[in-house]
């Protein structure tokens, strides 16, 4: 397990972790840190960026959890 904080989007990359982006409707995808990096070029607040998500299976936006997924090393 992991001690590491979850902050904000950038904490993913830093910690050598995944996201796993699971919305309340069941549909899930993991989202690497460089892509994360895309979609929000500066760092923000985890619990803000779920609200900007916007599932691509419901359409519905703020229904998402940001989950960190550690990266397999090895
Ligand atoms: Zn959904």
């Amino acid at each position: 397990m992991t001690t590491a904080r979850f902050d904000t989007t950038f904490s993913f990359g830093a910690n050598g972790a995944q996201c796993r982006v699971e919305c309340k409707c069941g549909r899930a995808r993991t989202v690497d840190a460089e892509e994360l990096r895309r979609m929000f070029p500066l760092p923000v607040p985890i619990a803000r960026a779920e609200l900007r998500l916007v599932c691509r299976g419901c359409r519905r936006r703020g229904h998402a959890r940001m989950v960190p997924v550690p990266m397999e090393r090895g």
